[in-house]
């Protein structure tokens, strides 16, 4: 006898498995297109080797301060995602800080 949370935790897993799969594929598409061609060996992230994403010693990752004893897979904080020495994206440290303020 199948209940109805298990039904509805199957249903749910379809629609992640479903929505899982465009992703992926829209992200082969784009870094196929745009960011890994633009993107020169030479000019590779030093810290993320052009994978804009590092692993971090702590949950606290980019923010720095106390996290959680697990190493934990984030953004890069030296190119914030782009992958790119000389064209990072916009700090996500910097928006946190200047959200902050604003929701003050
Ligand atoms: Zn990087």
């Amino acid at each position: 006898m199948t209940s109805e949370t298990e039904l509805n935790y199957y249903e749910e897993l379809c629609r992640l498995k479903v929505q899982y799969k465009a992703l992926r594929e829209e992200y082969f598409l784009v870094s196929a297109s745009s960011r890994f061609h633009d993107i020169e060996q030479a000019d590779f992230c030093s810290d993320c080797n052009g994978s804009g994403y590092k692993l971090y010693g702590s949950t606290a990752t980019w923010r720095g301060g106390i996290g959680g004893q697990a190493m934990t897979t984030s953004v890069c904080d030296k190119c914030w995602g782009s992958g790119s020495k000389s064209k990072p994206w916009p700090s996500w440290r910097e928006y946190e800080a200047l959200k902050k303020k604003v929701d003050k």
